[in-house]
């Protein structure tokens, strides 16, 4: 193995390079080190980017969704082996402190969400990846790196938003956002077999993306129609039964609360930087119930195997590769939205 390594670096807000690094080291006895073989930028690293996460400590190299190879482990890891190919999940899992064993997983004591944000993460060559056992996931043999690349963080995501909406059969599901997170949350949401889902959005492009996909069956611009009526219509003019808000503003955050029926469920996933506030006065008489938080990335096995049986498959959320040396260009072609990018991967 070499001793430096190319990476993507955050020097502080706006302040992105590639530099060359240490590779990195077993410090921990459950520890892997990883050679990565596939990953990506996420909406978050660009948040992190633009300064939207204060407490991250520069320098620290971003990125927290991937696959690799296992190249070494440390004496407590029992799950994986050299030479393994893996999906890792971007919440780190002990298994054994008290929110582990009471299913709050991405809590973790001594993990969480820590990858490309208190620790170095996955935009490099290798990395580290703390509490192995449930952090690396084994690829099937008959999938490829892409197939399942983003079972560690955006389906998760989406899966929890969908499982958190408490879809029933039958119901009519609208998601606010249709980014990649979005799409995620729509696609996972068939899994409870909904009889409609809307996705809202104002890129165009997206919502006709999401509906050929099948992920969407309406796609509503609240640049071209009002949105909360056109829920109502869909919905027997009642509202939508479940609402999943996808980006994390004031204005998607606002439809998803106002197209909600009585007694149905929002479901959070946007990451927001600013606060939001909760017209108390006015959704009390609703008997809505609002949930939110970090994924919980402890379906990833089901997911691979959903997407083993083709039953999931979000490759199609792909539109650009490159390897690591141009990832900088993936910042701003991801980052700013350009090029009707979906998402960036790195291909090394
Ligand atoms: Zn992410
Ligand atoms: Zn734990």
């Amino acid at each position: 193995m070499k001793n430096t390594m190319k990476a993507l670096v955050y020097h502080g807000p706006e302040k992105i390079s590639l530099d060359e690094v240490p590779v990195p080291k077993i410090i921990e006895p459950d520890d892997a080190i990883v050679r990565i073989t596939t990953s990506t930028i996420c909406g978050t690293d660009i948040h992190i980017w633009h300064g939207g996460m204060p407490e991250v400590e520069a320098p620290r190299i971003l990125g927290h969704e991937f696959c690799g190879e296992v190249v070494a482990v440390g004496p407590a890891v029992r799950n994986v082996k050299v030479g393994d190919r893996c999906a890792v999940s971007c919440v780190t899992q002990c298994g054994e402190c008290f929110y582990c064993k009471t299913a709050t997983y991405s809590h973790c004591e001594t993990g969480s969400w820590i990858f490309g944000y208190m620790i170095d993460g996955c935009q490099a060559e290798y990395a580290r990846v703390p509490h192995a056992n449930l952090g690396c996931y084994i690829i099937p043999d008959k999938l490829t790196d892409e197939d399942v690349l983003f079972v560690g963080d955006i389906l998760s995501t989406g899966y929890m938003g969908a499982e958190n909406a408490k879809i029933l059969p039958g119901d009519v599901v609208a998601v606010m956002g249709c980014g990649p997170v979005g799409m995620c949350a729509m696609a996972t949401a068939r899994l409870w077999g909904p009889a409609k889902i809307i996705a809202v959005d104002t890129i165009q492009s997206r919502l006709d993306f999401a509906v050929k996909q099948g992920w969407a069956d309406f796609g509503l611009n609240p640049l071209k129609c009002k949105v909360v009526e056109e829920i109502n219509k869909l919905s027997h003019g009642r509202g939508a039964d479940a609402c999943i808000e996808a980006v994390g503003v004031s204005p998607t955050m606002k439809y998803a609360l106002d197209a909600v029926r009585a007694g149905g469920n929002v479901s959070v996933i946007g990451v927001f930087e600013k606060p939001f506030e909760l017209e108390m006065n006015k959704l009390w008489i609703k008997n809505i119930s609002i949930s939110m938080g970090l994924v919980n990335a402890n379906r990833i096995p089901q997911l691979i195997d959903l997407i083993r049986a083709g039953i999931i498959n979000m490759t199609p959320l792909i539109t650009h590769r490159a390897p690591l040396k141009d990832i900088l260009k993936g910042y701003d072609i991801f980052g700013g939205k350009k090029d009707n990018c979906i998402k960036w991967v790195v291909n090394y």
